[in-house]
């Protein structure tokens, strides 16, 4: 069913779940688009100039009368849906309670959203960490580790793995950490003590695809012991490995094998093993925790976006002998547990699992990858590969025939998806790559509705 008509100004869409009435960009927003080209930096001009107005579970309105389909979350944000009114009335009830900030002093939402946090998570992770962002959750995450591990051993003890494609943040540190070199290379002295191992990225590496006849875990794993031996990485000098879960540029899991193994490795070795959870946590993939599908427990979690579906908070989850090696005052942030930001993030797990959105994703996840296996086949030219699970997957576009990343091709997707009401955000990891992460709360129906209008925006581009 092709929902979209031409009109005078192009396209014209409107369905139970989303309408397009104008030209996007809208003539009429321009002013406010001008405004911020001017004040704010040229790095913030990479999205589509959609103008958000207001966003209601899964759809995004601009004041102009258009209304999208969202399957950006507000980049993995909005798990419990944009404005859940929980989430909502929850921030509501604190400002009118009357606290709004209380720093490190203690509080009684900040003492209910640890246990909570601490309740969820794996023993032995007993011990949370309350930050904003998701960068300073990577930071924090590499100071542990590396603290842990010379105080342990002694200064040589200090290198932090990390893998390459990984994107960690934006911070110093987390870029750092992160395996995108042209994002740091104005690090001119980059820390010789951060090294990059490859991602078992089954798609750049037939070793890592798990589906192969000849695939080994063993063999697998290999490639990164060899990666180390390469860089004269000896076990006894890393602090420790950090991960994401699924690589949140490709999204792509690590085969289990793999996983089970590296825990080995740390466990074997008294190595730190965090895995990034920012992106991938939070029922976004049908579980908690992504690292559930790898059957795996790190030393250290670090949570962010969907933690409050809102406003920023984010969590270093760990265990206790590793995030109590700062004494009183030695590890804090100014906003640390904001009580506004507690009561958010309180609510929206208690929703979280109240109305079962874990187990919906779940579920959900079979349709889309029934349907983007589909897609695969239909555009086999363009589409190089399909990763996810649950309610994120990342669809590579390739140069018609090949396996190289065509990122105009993506951009051009990606625009006519949201010329169509379906909201994208612009393509991530090395720029070819669609990621498709709709709210939790999505239905069926318009998560069909949804994935069809992307089929429209590939087939009006290619064809
Ligand atoms: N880790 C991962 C896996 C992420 O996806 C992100 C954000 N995209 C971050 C860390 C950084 O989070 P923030 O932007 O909140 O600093």
């Amino acid at each position: 069913m092709n929902t979209t008509e031409k009109n005078e100004f192009g396209n014209s869409v409107n369905t139970k779940y989303r309408r397009i009435i104008s030209p996007i960009p809208v003539p009429e927003s321009k002013h406010i688009i001008n405004q911020l080209r001017e004040y704010e930096p040229v790095s913030m001009s990479g999205q589509p100039e959609v103008v958000w107005d207001r966003a209601k579970g899964f759809n995004v309105y601009d004041r102009y009368g258009n209304k999208w389909i969202d399957f950006t979350s507000g980049v993995l944000v909005t798990n419990t849906g944009h404005g859940n009114e929980t989430v909502s009335k929850a921030i509501i009830g604190m400002v009118q309670h009357g606290l709004l900030h209380n720093y490190c002093f203690p509080s009684e939402i900040r003492a209910d959203l640890v246990k909570k946090l601490s309740d969820m998570a794996p023993a032995p992770l007993k011990k949370v960490f309350l930050l904003s962002t998701g960068s300073e959750t990577a930071e924090c995450a590499i100071k542990l580790a590396r603290t842990y591990g010379t105080r342990k051993y002694g200064n040589h003890k200090k290198k932090i793995i990390t893998f390459y494609d990984a994107f960690h943040g934006r911070t110093m540190g987390s870029l750092m950490a992160g395996g995108l070199p042209p994002a740091k290379s104005w690090i001119i002295n980059i820390d010789p003590d951060f090294n990059q191992v490859p991602f078992p990225n089954a798609y750049i590496h037939s070793w890592a695809d798990e589906n192969a006849a000849d695939y080994s875990d063993e063999v697998c794993f290999s490639h990164f012991l060899n990666a180390l031996k390469e860089q004269n990485i000896k076990s006894e000098h890393i602090a420790g490995i950090m991960s994401e879960t699924y690589q949140g540029g490709w999204g792509q899991l690590m085969p289990n094998g793999f996983a089970k193994l590296l825990r080995k490795f740390c466990d074997d070795n008294d190595i730190i093993l965090i895995l990034d959870e920012v992106q991938s946590g939070m029922g976004r993939t049908g579980k908690l925790f992504a690292f559930e599908h790898n059957n795996i427990v790190p030393d250290i979690i670090c949570c962010g976006k969907g933690i409050s579906s809102s406003l920023p908070l984010s969590a270093v989850i760990g265990r206790a002998d590793i995030m109590d090696l700062y004494g009183p005052n030695e590890m804090t942030s100014t906003h640390t547990g904001n009580p506004v930001c507690c009561a958010a993030a309180l609510a929206n797990l208690n929703y979280l699992f109240d109305n079962h959105l874990i187990e919906k994703t779940f579920s959900l996840g079979s349709i889309c990858r029934t349907f983007f296996k589909g897609l695969q086949e239909k555009y086999k030219d363009y589409i190089g590969c399909v990763n996810g699970i649950g309610l994120v997957w990342g669809i590579l576009f390739v140069k018609k025939e090949t396996r190289d990343g065509d990122n105009a091709l993506a951009k051009k997707i990606v625009s006519e998806a949201v010329q169509k009401g379906l909201l994208l955000f612009a393509p991530v990891g090395n720029g070819a790559l669609i990621k498709i992460c709709p709210p939790l709360v999505i239905t069926e129906e318009a998560l069909l509705e949804g994935l069809n209008t992307f089929d429209e925006a590939i087939n009006e581009v290619v064809c």
